[in-house]
């Protein structure tokens, strides 16, 4: 489906006539945007309908990706490279009077993610519709992203991202598909010819209005589609006409509470306020799905029995877990099956991917709350529980006095990893480390009743986005040495090893780097009106702002280097710039102290005119995926730093990897496998393991005090907090203070402060030996095709949704 050039100029003014009524010399960049999108939806829409109709042709089993979160980044210049049109459109644009890069900066990043494990949905749908299979997104369509980050005197503060405020090309309304979710009310049990009903009364009606956004591949032609719901009001139980004000005051409350079902994402690791809220979003995401999977199921098949050989849910994380209970409802409510088949069915359908094992994190809801919003349910999970505990006592004597600790319903709370662990065929970790934590630890009783529903799948990131369309440069590099077959299988890096030590490679492999550095100190300049010193080493910490993410041992270590250079400004050491990006959870008081620590130092740094010669601290604001994709390529050092144990796997390690940037890193997560590939002498790791931080918990014999006491440099650090260094207001960073001291730093951050000062200094030692840092840079890259999602995705489809490639046949006229 090519276009020249000629075409896309003439498509492209006829498009921005019909629809903005102007000819192209008084065309806005932005109105520009909509018109490229709008030509781009067209192409897509074809495929689209051919993808749908082969699917269906076939009878090709589907997987489902379940999500309270995708994070998807600007998606035209995916939609261009996918479709072979960048460079007719940018030559066209250009010879219009646009530029490309403006244009395409026009596109609002769909916030609808928190993090990690948000941008890993969104990866998934890419290496999907790539390899060619079948397999969607089921999401929520918040009016409002996340939020925007502005920084304030220093603070985040926290405003709405109205990122539909433009309407949002990409997406289709499919009125057509609507379901209703029901909330509330009560249940009444009858019993009809000698099975037992249960009808629902007085419940609250929703609306659940899909839209849709096609999900292209890379050059082929399969387009998947991500379904995003939106919570709507229904306005035919009222009756304007006949009743009086009251009612009309009664509807409006109702109408308020419907729309706030898809308004705000909350993130899910921080006290929010509105639990309610959020319960209410996660059954109204599980049920409209599911209701529309299950109605377009049953118009191609002729039997539900079939739904496991057809169907594969994954559920991303516990959020979406009420699929198990919601299914079974609909497989003995609506389908009238028994409770025995409905569960066979389920535990068939069901897949639950697991991201972490902090025990906070891991979700609870009062039995109370879920009685009461979802009646039905809570009896089915209620049944489900009855059920599994009963086995457990008759079938596992042994773990008689594990009972209470692996209930689904104990104390008052429902415990959804267990839930969904019971009732799924495939339980996975995503990285090897935390599936191991998981069956040897976190979740052992469970290992032992179920060891075939556990297994492990890294997770990886679309090397399309993350170096394709966010560093050209260096992807065209490695094409001119090793050819273009590594776009198609990454694996293919690897051969960019026997260039590692070649000095013309690594000159041009300095150059890329260079020039990225330059262009980001630009855009700092731009954006913060700091000036950074383009030759010195970026230091880069990106990513949510978390006690366990330790953006905190970071600072310490800045804080360090701050007072060595007071003390000896003549200290010979190659200048850094750190630079940092985060996002802290809105009631999260904690890490909103760290982002203002961050920035208090950085201001401290920037006033000192002997420090600010040799370091520079930048905190830039609103962390998200575009922004991630502006600094990743110009990265030298990727901070990793996690508590050993608490970083499920990490993806942004990936990301950094394959722009040839060092990690510096703790053996957690994925950190462990990338030190396994690229090996001791390219990575920089430090730190606590695993192992230890898990020995520590259960003999509770660390004492943060002690290390303080025995640690001058960390007295001196820690003094700066609270002594007036750093803030007139002396209580600022006492809450920090204490966290370390008096609550006993439930991060090791004190404890791992000697070693990761020693590993930053060998690194600045191997950032002076240019040949040996490029090597490293280029066995990194050269061993990234590992954490390609592409990899991540085949490993999915075969070992756990049993899902195969289809190429796609064109069954519309095309030209
Ligand atoms: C990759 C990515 C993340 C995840 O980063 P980690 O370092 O793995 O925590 C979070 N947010 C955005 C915007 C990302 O692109």
């Amino acid at each position: 489906m090519s276009l020249s050039v000629q075409e896309f100029r003439q498509q492209f003014s006829d498009k921005l006539m019909t629809t903005f009524g102007k000819k192209v010399e008084k065309a806005t960049p932005f109105e520009a945007f909509q018109t490229v999108g709008l030509i781009l939806r067209e192409l897509l829409n074809r495929k689209w309908q051919d993808t749908k109709g082969t699917y269906r042709s076939n009878s090709q089993k589907q997987v489902y990706y379940f999500s309270m979160e995708f994070l998807l980044g600007r998606l035209m210049i995916t939609n261009l490279l996918n479709s072979g049109l960048l460079e007719t459109c940018k030559q066209g644009l250009e010879e219009l009077g646009f530029n490309l890069e403006e244009v395409l900066g026009q596109e609002q990043d769909p916030g609808l993610g928190n993090g990690d494990l948000g941008r890993l949905a969104a990866c998934f749908l890419d290496s999907l519709a790539s390899l060619e299979l079948p397999g969607h997104g089921c999401g929520i369509r918040y009016k409002y992203g996340l939020f925007q980050q502005k920084i304030v005197d220093g603070n985040q503060v926290e405003l709405p991202d109205y990122w539909l405020k433009n309407e949002y090309v990409w997406e289709t309304k499919r009125l057509d598909q609507t379901v209703e979710v029901h909330f509330g009310g009560e249940i009444e049990t009858v019993e009809e010819s000698g099975r037992l009903t249960f009808k629902h009364h007085h419940y609250e009606k929703v609306l659940a209005v899909p839209y849709d956004i096609p999900v292209s591949g890379y050059q082929n032609h399969t387009v998947n589609t991500l379904r995003l719901w939106s919570a709507e009001s229904t306005t035919n139980d009222f009756h304007f006409y006949s009743i009086d004000r009251k009612d009309y005051y009664h509807y409006l409350d109702y109408k308020r509470s419907v729309e706030q079902i898809s308004e705000f994402l909350y993130p899910d690791d921080s006290s929010y306020e509105g639990r309610l809220l959020r319960l209410k979003q996660q059954y109204f995401l599980v049920s409209a799905g599911l209701q529309c999977i299950l109605r377009e199921f049953k118009n191609s098949y002729p039997s539900v029995d079939l739904l496991p050989e057809k169907i594969a849910i994954q559920i991303n994380d516990t959020h979406p877990s009420l699929v198990i209970p919601e299914l079974m409802r609909l497989l003995l409510d609506q389908e009238q099956l028994s409770w025995e088949k409905a569960w066979e069915l389920t535990t068939r359908t069901v897949a639950y991917t697991n991201h972490t094992t902090m025990s906070e994190a891991l979700e609870t809801w009062p039995v109370d709350m879920v009685k009461t919003l979802l009646p039905r349910i809570y009896m089915i999970i209620h049944e489900i529980n009855e059920r599994f505990c009963r086995h457990l006592w008759l079938a596992h004597p042994t773990l008689r006095d594990e009972i209470k600790h692996m209930a689904i319903i104990s104390y008052g709370q429902i415990h959804m990893a267990h839930l969904a662990i019971v009732g799924s065929y495939s339980v996975n970790g995503v990285a090897k480390l935390h599936t191991d934590i998981l069956k040897n630890s976190v979740m052992k009783p469970f290992y032992t009743v179920f060891p075939e529903k556990f297994n492990n799948k890294t997770n990886g990131i679309t090397h399309r986005r993350w170096l394709l369309m966010a560093n050209p440069p260096l992807a065209s590099l490695i094409t001119e040495a090793i050819g273009e077959t590594w776009v198609r299988e990454p694996k293919q890096l690897i051969t960019l090893l026997k260039y590692a030590g070649d000095a013309a490679f690594q000159e041009k492999i300095a150059g890329v780097k260079q020039a990225n550095k330059t262009a980001l100190a630009k855009y700092i300049q731009e954006r913060t009106g700091i000036r950074v010193d383009d030759r010195s080493i970026f230091d880069v910490h990106i990513k949510r702002l978390h006690g366990y993410k330790r953006q905190l041992l970071n600072v310490f270590h800045i804080l360090h280097l701050y007072e060595m250079i007071r003390d000896n400004p003549n200290m010979d050491m190659v200048p850094r710039t750190f630079i940092f990006g985060a996002k802290a959870a809105p009631g999260y008081h904690f890490a909103k102290k760290v982002i203002k620590l961050i920035t208090t130092t950085a201001a401290k740094i920037a006033a000192d005119p002997i420090v600010r010669e040799k370091i520079r601290v930048v905190f830039l604001e609103n962390y998200n995926v575009s922004l991630a994709e502006q600094i990743i390529p110009a990265t030298d050092v990727s901070e990793q730093i996690s508590t050993a144990s608490k970083e499920a796997s990490g993806t942004g390690n990936m990301k950094f990897m394959l722009n040839g940037a060092i990690t510096i890193g703790t053996l957690d997560g994925a950190n462990v496998e990338i030190r396994e590939m690229v090996g001791p002498d390219n990575i920089f790791t430090f730190g606590l393991t695993a192992e230890d931080v898990l020995a520590y918990q259960l003999s509770r014999m660390y004492r943060s005090r002690d290390v303080y006491n025995g640690d001058q440099r960390i007295r001196r650090v820690m003094d700066q907090l609270v002594n007036g260094s750093l803030s007139n207001d002396d209580v600022e960073f006492k809450d920090i203070y204490y966290t370390l001291l008096s609550n006993n730093d439930e991060y090791f951050v004190l404890k791992d402060f000697d070693s990761y000062v020693e590993a930053q200094d060998l690194l600045e030692q191997a950032y002076r030996q240019p040949t040996e840092w490029l090597k490293k840079s280029i066995t990194n890259i050269a061993h990234s095709g590992k954490f390609s999602s592409d990899r991540t995705i085949s490993e999915y489809a075969s070992e756990i949704w049993d899902i195969h490639p289809v190429t796609i046949s064109s069954t519309t006229q095309s030209r």
